[in-house]
């Protein structure tokens, strides 16, 4: 023991040495773009470049990759040090910075407004004396009676949606919003003691605290909830009372600031649970026209047919993206509206201003309500590419014969419609996390065959991730032919699937069964796959239509094409147009594969429909060692993806062992990819 303390303490020492020495890469990071910063100021052009951010991630992230460094983590930590760097810029431009500003918001110190307002000075190089007020409008009276200078308000929750009151003081008085600022809620659950949940007898928090915990809140039977005037409020109020049956919900920064015990952490109905706040001043501040910006107003419009529409035309035309569009009753004018919209501009840009002068005349009334540098952004998903592809060659001389010689509309089917090609001409493009399926992309889903442990699906996870997948798969419901087989580890493996997918980053696919499974599923998972056996499953395909995730639809196990765009259509008709088909197999006479892979499935489906379609070469085959010939050829013909089973130790597998690829092999099969050339923009150009 004794000889090992030094070994310690110089360990530590050197882990000390690195991490001073990371700030200091971090500020030397930052004088590099100070002098960027000063370079742009002489010239027009824009400080946000998403080509150039794209490239810094994955060069960063390869880089990691070859290191054994996870790439999701350095992915985060650059999204903060870019995202960083754009305000610096943006302070540059704007000539802010320095100086003390007085802040009001509303709620007790620590709440979620105050952290906002915090991150939002941070952000601007600004210091603060903040205020917290009992109610909005309290907070928009400092600042209009002068007693503050900004005040930084809740505008809308991802789960919760707008916050009315404030939209309501935005219609009625003269506030300015003159910048943005995201916060992510994380609750938890904290008591003045350490007690058991089921002696809990009352919980208090903000009514949209208690509302996005709601399904947490049901497995408490015996306590009640109750409202309080913010979450860092009920917090101070649970540690003054000190009874041991009370808690409170809000963020972990105010249970530690208050003293309370966090009995469970991660509470919140939706694990990625962001509130959007707005800086809002008694003045408009202009902001450079080369900072990325949002514009917000307040429209009325004008009593006549397609009212609307033509407003938005005018944006449309204009080329300004809109990134949000709420109505809202208009007071005192029963069944009018009045709508909220927020759009991609500045209105110090000509372009922009023209555009405003087009919609004044358009509406009844407008209110902008300020143009502000934007910092909540979507991020746009892109196709899902294979690492390292070549640049694209078309195979499209090849391929051309495939479908001019006969419209589609001739061979049209009696038992679908929708899911026709010939109902809609172009691609289905279905976005799964952040990217796109179908089109010109390419998406591989990989994972073990069943979810086994933790340490099964989280190795596999990072594994498959770390070499390029976009998705990972588990199934956790199983259908085995024999009823004394692995059925699954049905929710508890739900749960371990869905962890390992949040720490990767990767999104997740698991098989539904059974009708009664949709809704839970349907929360938690981000594509619900069909089993080759329940293809024909009606009642189940009419239930996935109903909810707002991608199916994807295995062929059935001895179905014609005919059949299964037919199944597509159930889905469909129902109004969920996500539908993904996937190739698997189908029984024929032929042994010496598990199934007879049929390929030409995939351009006859990609003519006759425009739903994606990919392939599972590890049913199609059943066996390790054709998985990869047979993956290539997928892309050659034309798939937008791929689903592949693989294990960490394929032959210990509890279901589909002799199909399951080793590391090695995904890794290989990977590798073989990037030089397959994708056929999936060549086939569309040959159906023109
Ligand atoms: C699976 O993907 O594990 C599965 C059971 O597939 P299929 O329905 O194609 O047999
Ligand atoms: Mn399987």
């Amino acid at each position: 023991m004794t000889e090992q303390q030094p070994d310690l303490a110089g360990l530590r020492q050197g882990l000390d040495e690195v991490d001073t020495g990371i700030v200091r890469l971090i500020a030397q990071r930052r004088e590099l773009i100070d002098a960027i910063a000063k370079l742009k100021e002489q010239g027009p052009s824009g400080i946000q470049d998403p080509d150039r951010e794209r490239r810094v991630l994955d060069g960063v992230m390869a880089v990691a990759t070859d290191l054994g460094v996870s790439a999701s983590l350095v992915r985060t930590i650059f999204r903060e040090l870019i995202s960083d760097s754009v305000a610096q810029q943006a302070r540059h431009l704007n000539g802010d910075g320095g100086g003390r500003v007085r802040v009001a918001f509303q709620g007790a110190a620590h709440a979620y407004s105050d952290a906002a307002a915090q991150k939002y000075l941070a952000g601007r190089g600004l210091a603060g004396d903040l205020t917290g007020h009992r109610t909005f409008r309290e907070a928009a009276g400092a600042l209009l009676a002068g007693d503050a200078d900004l005040a930084v308000l809740p505008i809308e929750n991802t789960t919760a949606g707008s916050i009315n009151e404030v939209y309501a003081l935005l219609r009625e008085q003269p506030l300015f919003i003159v910048g943005e600022e995201t916060w992510k809620v994380d609750h938890c659950l904290a008591a003045p003691q350490d007690v058991p949940l089921p002696r809990l007898s009352r919980i208090l928090s903000h009514p949209q605290g208690l509302e996005q915990c709601s399904q947490f809140l049901q497995t408490l039977p015996h306590a009640i909830p109750v409202t309080h005037f913010d979450t860092a409020g009920a917090m101070q109020s649970v540690a003054a009372a000190g009874d041991p049956s009370l808690a409170a919900i809000g963020s972990p920064e105010a249970a530690a600031a208050y003293g309370l015990v966090v009995l469970r952490h991660g509470i919140a109905d939706t694990e990625e649970n962001y509130t959007r706040f707005v800086a809002l001043s008694a003045q408009p501040a202009p902001v450079d026209v080369r900072i990325p910006c949002k514009t917000s107003l307040i429209l009325v419009t004008r009593h006549e047919e397609g009212a609307l529409l033509r407003c938005l035309e005018v944006l449309s035309g204009s080329g300004h993206s809109m990134t949000k569009l709420e109505s809202r009753p208009r007071p005192g004018r029963p069944w009018e509206y009045l709508f909220f919209l927020d759009f991609e501009g500045n209105a110090a840009d000509p372009r922009t201003a023209a555009a405003l002068d087009e919609l004044r005349s358009a509406a009844l009334f407008i209110k902008v309500l300020g143009s502000y540098p934007a910092k909540a952004l979507r991020h746009p998903p892109r196709p899902g590419e294979v690492p390292g592809s070549p640049p694209e060659e078309s195979p499209a001389e090849t391929l051309e014969a495939v479908a001019a010689d006969e419209a589609p509309a001739a061979r049209r089917s009696r038992h679908y419609r929708l899911v026709d090609r010939a109902a809609r001409p172009a691609d289905t493009v279905i976005r799964v996390g952040d990217v796109l399926l179908g089109g010109d992309g390419f998406v591989v889903m990989a994972g073990p065959c069943s979810v086994e442990s933790a340490g099964q699906i989280g190795a596999t996870a990072r594994f498959v991730r770390d070499h390029g997948a976009h998705v990972l798969r588990g199934g956790v419901f199983k259908p085995r032919t024999s009823p004394y087989a692995f059925q699954g580890l049905g929710w508890d493996g739900l749960d371990l699937l869905v962890a390992a997918g949040r720490e990767t980053g990767l999104p997740v696919v698991t098989e539904v069964m059974a009708v009664d499974q949709v809704p839970r599923l349907a929360r938690a998972a981000d594509i619900l796959q069909v089993g080759a056996r329940n293809m024909q499953n009606f009642d189940l395909l009419r239930e996935l239509g109903k909810v707002d995730r991608p199916v994807l639809l295995k062929r059935g196990l001895s179905s014609t094409i005919e059949e299964w765009l037919a199944a597509a259509e159930y889905v469909v008709a129902q109004g969920n147009q996500q539908v993904i088909l996937c190739e698997r197999g189908i029984r024929t006479f032929e042994s010496a594969t598990r199934n007879t892979l049929d390929l030409s499935a995939v351009p006859v489906v990609r003519e006759r429909s425009h739903l994606p379609v990919i392939v599972d070469p590890s049913h199609g085959t059943g066996q390790r060692r054709y998985v990869a010939p047979m993956a290539w050829a997928a892309r050659a013909a034309g798939a937008h993806g791929l689903l592949i089973e693989v294990h960490p130790d394929p032959d210990q597998a509890l279901s589909d062992a002799d199909q399951s690829l080793t590391f090695e092999q995904f890794a290989a099969l990977m590798r073989g990819l990037a030089a397959i050339p994708a056929a999936a923009g060549a086939l569309a150009a040959g159906q023109q």
